[in-house]
């Protein structure tokens, strides 16, 4: 991660000219705020960081930062984050989507982000739906809702991202919600400086299509002060809870990343990067 020379930066500074197109009390609004705290908190060069998304409401969200962005295709936010990465390891890159893409399309990505460990940042926007086409179940929506996609109810089990995230190893997963952005911007900030892969699952309800405010004012409760984030299993117990949605830092682990292994391990035996890509860009 760079940090910009210039102590002048404020969130003023990173929102584009671009007011987003989200219908009003869409939780998004709560995550880019977020978002934009946490940038400004870390002072970052707006041309030094990226913020990559694949296809959906959440997704629009490169469209109302000052950084560069890429709005790329359904389910593809982190392999293009990660590949920019790899190619830029001076950039400080961020993956943002929502719940269909990436636990639906993009499933399969997130066991491969955990595994390389390279150093981005993936914030979800889990509204337990998908919005952009009008409603439809997702991935996480609960087992049992009815839809016009399911009107006999979901049929299907609920995917649990931190549950998930904490499986495959991930070495850094939080989760927040959209309508505590002060929290939130604390743990994007934190999954910001951790060198790795850091899941941010955030709870970010659509109004529009299915309004889990209420559900989750009531569910949401900040991880035990005494919660040690070095244990995983301990962790697991808290995203396996049926009752609390918990918030917080759920778990964090340093270890080599991939473009660091690569540099320095591989490519002075075998190729350089920088090289290669200088050559045939
Ligand atoms: Fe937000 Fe739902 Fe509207 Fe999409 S449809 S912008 S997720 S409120």
């Amino acid at each position: 991660m760079v940090q910009s020379t210039t102590p002048t930066l404020t969130l003023k500074d990173y929102k584009s000219e671009v007011k987003p197109t989200w219908c009003p009390g869409c939780g998004d609004f709560g995550v880019l705020n977020a978002t934009l705290r946490s940038m400004a908190a870390l002072k970052l060069p707006v041309d030094q960081t990226v913020v990559v998304s694949g296809i959906g409401c959440s997704s629009r969200f490169p469209h109302f930062i000052r950084t560069f962005g890429f709005h790329s295709v359904h389910g593809r936010a982190l392999p293009v984050a990660q590949g920019l990465k790899m190619a830029r390891p001076d950039l400080t890159v961020i993956a943002v989507g929502g719940d269909g893409d990436f636990f639906s399309i993009g499933v399969g990505h997130l066991v491969h982000a955990a595994l390389r460990n390279i150093d981005i940042t993936a914030i979800v926007m889990d509204n337990e739906t998908y919005g952009l086409t009008k409603g439809q179940t997702s991935p996480t929506s609960p087992h049992g809702h009815k839809t016009k996609s399911s009107p006999y109810g979901l049929l299907a089990s609920q995917f649990n991202p931190v549950a998930t995230a904490l499986s495959l190893n991930v070495s850094f997963v939080a989760r927040g919600y959209s309508a505590r952005p002060k929290e939130l911007a604390a743990l994007i900030e934190q999954a910001t400086l951790h060198r790795g892969f850091s899941f941010v699952h955030v709870l970010s309800p659509c109004p529009t299509f299915y309004n889990t405010f209420d559900a989750w004012d009531a569910a949401v409760t900040p991880l035990p002060e005494d919660h040690d984030p070095s244990s995983r299993l301990k962790a697991l117990e808290y995203a396996l809870d049926s009752e609390k949605q918990y918030i917080g830092l759920f778990y964090r682990e340093e270890r080599p990343t991939m473009e660091r292994v690569t540099r320095e391990v591989v490519e002075p035996r075998e190729f350089r990067i920088d090289e290669y890509i200088q050559r045939y860009a």
